[in-house]
């Protein structure tokens, strides 16, 4: 068994636990239904009286004592619908269930552990007193029978449980951390973005700092990318709908599309939700001939994507998504240099925000071959390269089959933080559907029109998302390359004012991001505004700095001060900085 069904069958059983204890604890409660979930479990209750957080310790107490009596393990039998009927009968929920299963044709089982039964498919863990032990209740929430607003609030209990102390320690730890990153909170301390009310919700504006790591951001992806031949390319925030009904687009994002009306015509507008479509028809705009290829044509540009309001979450879950977006049109042979080109970018680009990579490969189901278009040997070839690419660098990846995509293979890229979360941002992506649907061709060596292939990448994902993971991995305190400010140089009193005013002149001047605080506020007032505003460097000005002694530079989250001379200061930052950045 995998560790991950391992984990799956553990928190499926903390789930009957918990139910067993309830039950126990509130004879009149009604149990619905219990599942192992991402990070834990649950179970759904209808509790005669609500209950609160203070019930939980309880619980979970009880769940403690009755985990001793579980020593035997689960066992089961097969019950008929009336059996179960008669077994639920003052529980309209389960009966509801077993009605569901019976009418679906389900054979229907009871698990049954220590003295606690209950209508389940199985999918526990073998030797639940000694393996169940690590396990805590985290919350309650309201949650509507079988999702849906029109039936009965439910109470939720949700908890976790562990393979070992450790590793629920460890997850407890991990999620007090990510409270205290909240991007939404320090992204409002720090004045990176705000929402308003005015211009909509999930549409998120940048000030000047948060706009700033944003450019920073852009330029250093271009910067990666630029070595690899590709060029910029710019397209509009709109087009027709037959764009997207040509592409596919059209069916499969229909909820989620922006329409966009005129006034001066009858053609039907949209919001673009992806860029590709344009991109293929700037391919399509010249006759193409295999010396052309490969074709890179990148971009950072917004993309419009609807949401539910419900579902909109500070800058993880957005309408306004900027993409640093490129594609590549080219030769079959062409695929593996470059993807290899695109996994460079990849791994260089993490390897600067720290941020340890994992792959992961989606192929074709090769018992399927009808359910993906294009030819077989093509796909075989690509996910050969592929997979070779992978080998060859070394990486850690998991091969999965059928979990492409009908339209070709691809490579995920799972970065993990500085709290251990894995974020699923970079990837790359074979496709053969595109430039079938819009008929792209090259001229090959004999004058045969062929279709390119079209390679799809993502290096941040998208910069708003980016954003708040970075935030969150670094807790504000953005390295000396991408902070916003990287210095901040405070004056002592007011004879000060003017030598710091121009001083950030001319830092700003050599290329730095500096501020100056010349308030009337105290030195030490100064010092804990900078560092609450985690700026990299912070520089008392007083009389010594006039008369031109070294700076002492305060770092952030460092004890000791750097002394730095008065005249290389500027290059001292700039040249930190692009080690930081490594190019
Ligand atoms: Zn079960
Ligand atoms: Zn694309």
């Amino acid at each position: 068994m995998s560790d991950q069904n391992h984990l799956d069958a553990l928190r499926h059983s903390a789930a009957h636990l918990l139910a067993a204890a309830v039950l126990e604890l509130y004879p009149d409660a009604k149990r619905t239904i219990g599942p192992s979930i991402e990070n834990g479990f649950y179970y759904d209750f209808e509790f005669s009286s609500p209950i609160t957080d203070m019930d939980l310790k309880r619980i979970e107490k009880q769940m403690k004592k009755i985990i001793n009596t579980w020593g035997e393990g689960f066992s089961h039998r097969s019950v008929t619908p009336d059996e179960a009927r008669a077994e639920y009968k003052n529980n309209p929920y389960k009966l509801e269930l077993v009605d569901q299963f019976t009418g679906e044709g389900q054979n229907l089982t009871f698990y049954k552990v220590g003295n606690y039964e209950d209508l389940c498919r199985g999918g526990h863990c073998e030797h639940p007193k000694e393996e169940l032990k690590h396990f805590k209740l985290m919350s309650l929430a309201g949650a509507y029978w079988r999702g849906d607003e029109k039936n009965a609030m439910l109470t939720r209990i949700y908890g976790t449980a562990f393979a070992t102390q450790e590793a629920l320690d460890a997850y407890l730890h991990m999620l007090e951390e990510a409270k205290k990153r909240d991007h939404r909170k320090l992204g409002k301390e720090l004045g990176l973005f705000a929402f308003s009310d005015l211009v909509g919700p999930g549409l998120p504006l940048f000030t000047p700092k948060g706009a700033t790591i944003r450019r920073l951001l852009e330029d250093y992806v271009w910067d990666l990318m630029r070595p690899f031949g590709y060029e910029r390319v710019d397209i509009p925030h709109m087009a027709k709908a037959d764009l997207y009904k040509t592409s596919g687009h059209w069916d499969k994002f229909t909820d989620d599309i922006f329409h966009v009306s005129s006034k001066k015509s009858d053609e039907q507008f949209v919001m673009k939700p992806m860029n590709c479509p344009h991109h293929t028809q700037i391919y399509a705009s010249e006759q193409r001939s295999y010396r052309d290829l490969p074709l890179r044509f990148s971009e950072v540009t917004k993309v419009y994507r609807d949401e539910n309001t419900g579902q909109l979450q500070g800058l993880s879950r957005v309408r306004s998504i900027t993409q640093d977006d490129a594609h590549v049109f080219c030769r079959i042979d062409q695929v593996k240099d470059e993807a290899r080109a695109i996994y460079q970018i990849v791994q260089a680009f993490y390897k600067t925000f720290n941020m340890p990579l994992d792959a992961r490969l989606s192929l074709s189901d090769p018992s399927q071959p009808d359910k993906y278009l294009g030819e077989r040997s093509v796909w075989e070839t690509s996910e050969g390269m592929l997979r070779e690419l992978l080998q060859e660098f070394g990486v850690a990846f998991e091969e999965v089959q059928g979990e492409a995509a009908f339209y070709g293979p691809k490579i995920d890229f799972v970065a993990k933080d500085a709290i251990g979360r894995p974020w699923q941002l970079a990837t790359i992506q074979l496709d053969f559907n595109l430039p079938e649907r819009f008929q792209l061709e090259y001229v090959d060596e004999h004058g045969e029109k062929v279709r390119p292939v079209m390679v799809h990448r993502a290096i941040s994902g998208s910069l708003e998302r980016f954003m708040g993971v970075l935030i969150e991995h670094y807790a504000g305190a953005f390295p000396l390359w991408i902070a916003p400010v990287q210095v901040r140089v405070a004056s002592v009193s007011e004879v000060h004012k003017d030598a710091v005013s121009q001083l950030v002149r001319d830092l700003k001047a050599a290329g730095v991001r500096a501020e100056a605080d010349v308030s009337d506020a105290t030195v030490g007032a100064k010092i804990r505004n900078a560092s609450k505003m985690k700026i990299p460097y912070t520089i008392i000005f007083g009389d010594k700095e006039l008369g031109g002694e070294a700076f002492h530079v305060r770092v952030f989250g460092e004890e000791e001060e750097q002394v730095i001379d008065q005249t290389s200061l500027a290059e001292q930052i700039l040249k930190t900085s692009k080690e930081q950045r490594g190019v």
